[in-house]
């Protein structure tokens, strides 16, 4: 049987050690494993990589400690507004939504989009109706209502700053959700889900909606799902960038890897990190913050999760 693996992240960003406990490291991990249990069932069952990366960043949307879905951070009036986005490396096709509110899991909505829409990219209120059409699950205000994510709020609500996901002054996290897949056919996936920036205003996008930005996935290549600071990435357009080094300059996916995140990125001053495969199944998980949220597993070996840079 050929190799199936998938990797998935849930931010990167200034992670401290002495500000986390044992009970809520735990509590990442296990939203972590869940996730990725998920999709690897998916792929060892001879399932598609398109679906296994929609289930496991659904599941991390599920999971309220995550910026994504029921975790998504609060806008300066006080709302959440999500971006999602979705590629199938094998057709090159693909679904991305920004600005939604009230929409379960933003990753489903961009998956319809790719496949039923005749676009790639819906915004804003229409997105929501194309979604009703499509029965999206809907969810009140209330349940992406999270006591962490109001402090946040409260702190810069009144100014004019945006901010990172984070908790605490002195941490800064990018709390964005990814996964990236390869399945036993040998195609590849990848998709990427947000809540943005605490206090984002002006209908602020950053990168995890913008193909080619904060998602990519191409057979030739690799797919990447990113999260960081989404201008940076966006100026870099880094999944692409990732995918062109290797298909025009023949790097191999951690030479790319390496290069984007740990030069081209710290030299224009952008923060984050991103996770990858290749077609031959390597995996890269690689950031210039001190640490990111991150879990992978190969034909079906043991999960490996890591937080911290080591
Ligand atoms: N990249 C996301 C954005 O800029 C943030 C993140 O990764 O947490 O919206």
């Amino acid at each position: 049987m050929k190799n199936f693996a998938i990797a998935i992240h849930g931010g990167a960003g200034t992670i401290l050690r002495n500000q986390m406990t044992a009970e809520k490291e735990a509590l990442y991990k296990k939203g972590l494993v869940d996730a990725i249990e998920l999709g690897n069932k998916i792929l060892a069952a001879g399932g598609s990589s398109i679906d296994a990366v929609e289930a496991a960043v659904e599941s991390l949307e599920n999971f309220p400690l995550f910026n994504a879905g029921r975790g998504a951070v609060f806008t300066n009036k006080g709302t959440h507004e999500m971006d999602a986005s979705i590629m199938d490396g094998y057709t090159l096709e693909a679904g991305a939504v920004s600005g939604i509110s009230n929409v379960q899991n933003p990753v489903k909505l961009a998956r319809l989009i790719k496949e039923k829409s005749g676009h790639v990219f819906l915004s804003g209120k229409e997105a929501e109706e194309f979604a009703r059409i499509q029965h999206v699950q809907f969810q009140p205000d209330e349940y992406f209502f999270t006591e962490e994510r109001y402090k946040q709020w409260q702190e810069v609500k009144n100014t004019d700053s945006y901010q990172l996901d984070h908790a605490d002054k002195s941490e800064k996290k990018f709390g964005t959700v990814g996964a990236v897949a390869i399945d036993i056919y040998g195609n590849l996936a990848a998709a990427t889900s947000t809540g943005g920036m605490t206090n984002k205003r002006f209908g602020r996008v950053g990168d995890t909606p913008m193909i080619g930005a904060g998602t990519y996935a191409n057979n030739k290549t690799c797919a990447v799902s990113c999260t960081g600071h989404g201008e940076f990435f966006i100026r870099a357009v880094v999944a692409y960038d990732v995918s062109c080094l290797m298909e025009y300059k023949g790097m191999t996916l951690n030479e790319a890897c390496l290069f984007v995140v740990k030069d081209k990125l710290v030299k224009l001053g952008g923060e984050g990190g991103l996770i990858a495969i290749d077609k031959d199944a390597n995996i890269e998980l690689v950031f210039n913050s001190e640490g990111m949220y991150r879990a992978w597993k190969k034909n079906n070996s043991e999960t490996e999760v890591r937080i911290y840079e080591a």
